[in-house]
């Protein structure tokens, strides 16, 4: 795979196909289960910062959390893509710091 050839699109097209050649989609996923598991990569790289690991570790897991939202995207007919551009748009248009204290 050359760097930087994908969009989003291609990314979720390429994390799905994966997951299915895998097996990971020959029964009915449960949902929850699907986010619960994107969770834990956000809490592996919290772990790998907490011991101050390389930030190519980091990266790792934070590319583990894209590629389950991905195969997730892929496996529900979600068009991330589209959901992307709608929000980076409706940011712009938030006041500084979304008008919160954090
Ligand atoms: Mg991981």
């Amino acid at each position: 795979m050359a760097q930087g050839k994908w969009g989003i699109g291609g990314f979720i097209k390429e994390c799905h196909r994966i997951a299915k050649e895998k097996g990971w989609w020959e029964v009915n996923r449960n949902e929850g289960e699907l986010i619960a598991l994107m969770h834990s990569e956000l809490s592996e790289a919290l772990e790998a910062m907490r011991h101050r690991a390389r930030k190519e570790q980091v990266a790792e897991e934070l590319a583990d959390c894209c590629i389950r939202i991905f195969d997730y995207c892929g496996g529900k007919k979600i068009n991330l893509e589209k959901a992307l551009l709608k929000k980076i748009e409706y940011n712009k248009t938030r006041p500084y710091r979304h008008g919160k204290k954090f």
